[in-house]
C-alpha cells in the first residue's frame, strides 16, 4: 500500500460506498492507518493508497479514529483559517478558510451508523479527508495568487519528485 500523487487521476475522482461491512474491510482499515502514522499524517483517505472508497482514518491527537461512508449533514456558518498540507501534495503547505464545524454521519468497520458534532481540529482533518472521497484536493481552495507560488512545486511532485 503506498500513498498516490497529486497528477494521479485517481485522485480526482469520486470513491464508491461500502455496503459490505466484513473482514477485508477490517484489514484494509489497519493498513491504511498503519500508512498514515507511517507518513507521519493526521489523516488518510482511502483513495491517497489508490482505492476508491469511502473510508477515511484520522488521528486528531487523541487516537485513531475510522469513518466509513461519512456525510456532511450540515456546516456551521462561521469559517476559519488554518494551515493544510497533504500526504498526497508534498512539501506544499497553504492557509484554507472551512467552517469551523460540521455535523457528520458515518459507520464504522461494523456498519453501525454514528452522528456527531465536530470543532476545532478534528472538524478541519475530516472536512479534508472527506473532499478526498469527492476527487477534491485542498489546492482547489488556493486563492490564484497563492496558486502561482505553488504552481512549480506541483509540476515538481507531478514530474514524480516526491
Ligand atoms: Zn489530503
Amino acid at each position: 500500500m503506498k500513498i498516490i500523487y497529486v497528477g494521479n487521476p485517481i485522485l480526482r475522482k469520486r470513491s464508491k460506498e461500502i455496503g459490505v461491512f466484513d473482514d477485508s474491510l477490517k484489514s484494509f482499515v489497519e493498513k491504511l492507518t498503519e500508512v498514515m502514522y507511517t507518513e507521519d499524517g493526521v489523516g488518510l483517505a482511502a483513495p491517497q493508497v489508490g482505492v476508491l472508497k469511502r473510508i477515511i482514518v484520522f488521528d486528531d491527537g487523541s487516537g485513531t479514529k475510522t469513518m466509513v461512508n461519512p456525510v456532511m449533514l450540515s456546516f456551521g456558518e462561521e469559517t476559519v483559517v488554518m494551515e493544510e498540507g497533504c500526504l498526497s501534495v508534498p512539501g506544499v503547505y497553504a492557509d484554507i478558510s472551512r467552517p469551523v464545524s460540521v455535523r457528520v454521519r458515518y459507520q464504522d468497520v461494523y456498519g453501525d451508523i454514528f452522528e456527531e458534532m465536530l470543532d476545532g481540529y478534528s472538524s478541519r482533518i475530516v472536512q479534508h479527508e472527506t473532499d478526498h472521497l469527492d476527487g477534491k484536493l485542498f489546492i482547489d481552495y488556493i486563492s490564484h495568487g497563492k496558486k502561482i507560488a505553488v504552481r512549480s512545486r506541483l509540476i515538481e511532485i507531478m514530474k514524480g519528485n516526491v
